[in-house]
């Protein structure tokens, strides 16, 4: 995510006090046993690829974010994804200015409405001679995308599954913005679009005395409040707590706040953005691997695979 500012996790503590948390049980889920599957080695093993030395930080335009994004296109072929279009790789070019790419792969269902599900793969680059490795921002989210989508192909989901790596973002959510105008995949077919951006620190850890480990923040857009309870549920039977913030107290008082979800808002697709929010290491040459909680990765991206599989039924 871009541009943050600290008001905002104060807004999600705020929203998350205010929320009653309802009983109910979790809706009913393909992906209760093949979530089994992912697992804290596989996370690591692709956010250590992504934060390599090699890859020098993923900077917009950059041969580190070309190989990301071939890294990605790997995953999502051995995966049985097929590109939308010619290839999976879609380059986003910009009259004068640096180009960038998306990864997009698909697995068609009997329905045509889509359950999108996306990740930035670019980061800073070097910055003051540093690499800015990005393990959280956004290589977890990455990780978590690679997993949840190999976990997802495996099952009979009704509706079409894409799964987006999206570049540029941190320059402007330039990869984001070209999938939507461009409709790579026409918003008006999206029934949901799942965004997933720093999922591996706890959750509220930039706030003295508010860390919630296994808490995970969901920023909604034109989700029903029967739709979020159920999202809530599943999530708790996996051991995650999700806190929910609406997508309109962002807008209107934090409105420099940007992240991948926010141009398919603008077409008026809803919108889910899971995030651990904010951290001391945020756009720091120590986002790195060793600080992330890899158990509370893993339960986030088996809970978000149970709520894909929910939403793509
Ligand atoms: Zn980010």
């Amino acid at each position: 995510m871009i541009r943050p500012l600290f008001l905002l996790l104060l807004l999600l503590a705020t929203a998350a006090c205010g929320r009653q948390e309802k009983k109910s049980d979790p809706p009913a889920s393909p992906g209760q046993e093949m979530a089994a599957g992912i697992t804290e080695a596989a996370l690591l093993a692709h956010v250590n690829h992504m934060t390599a030395k090699e890859l020098a930080g993923r900077k917009i335009g950059s041969p580190g974010e070309k190989a990301a994004a071939a890294y990605v296109e790997k995953h999502l072929k051995a995966a049985g994804f097929t590109p939308v279009g010619d290839a999976m790789i879609v380059p986003v070019l910009r009259p004068g200015l640096t180009g960038t790419l998306n990864v997009v792969g698909v697995k068609r269902g009997p329905s045509d409405r889509v359950v999108l599900v996306g990740a930035h793969l670019d980061h800073l680059g070097e910055r003051d001679g540093k690499l800015h490795p990005g393990a959280d921002d956004n290589a977890s989210g990455v990780a978590a995308l690679l997993e949840i989508c190999r976990e997802l192909s495996t099952l009979p989901l009704k509706k079409t599954l894409v799964c987006v790596a999206f570049g540029g973002e941190e320059a402007g959510l330039v990869g984001s913005r070209a999938f939507v105008r461009d409709a790579t995949v026409d918003p008006a077919k999206i029934d949901r679009m799942v965004n997933l951006d720093m999922l591996g620190h706890p959750l509220f850890e930039s706030m003295f005395g508010q860390s919630k480990p296994d808490g995970l923040g969901v920023i909604v857009n034109r989700i029903p409040e029967a739709e979020l309870d159920g999202i809530i549920a599943l999530a708790k039977a996996q051991g995650v707590e999700i806190m929910s913030l609406p997508e309109i107290w962002i807008q209107k008082l934090q409105p420099g706040f940007a992240y991948d979800s926010m141009p398919f808002n603008e077409k008026d697709v809803a919108t889910l953005f899971f995030s651990s929010g904010l951290h001391a290491d945020y756009h720091r040459p120590t986002d790195t691997v060793d600080r992330l909680a890899p158990r509370q990765l893993r339960n986030r991206a088996v809970a978000i695979t149970k709520i894909v599989a929910h939403l793509a039924q």
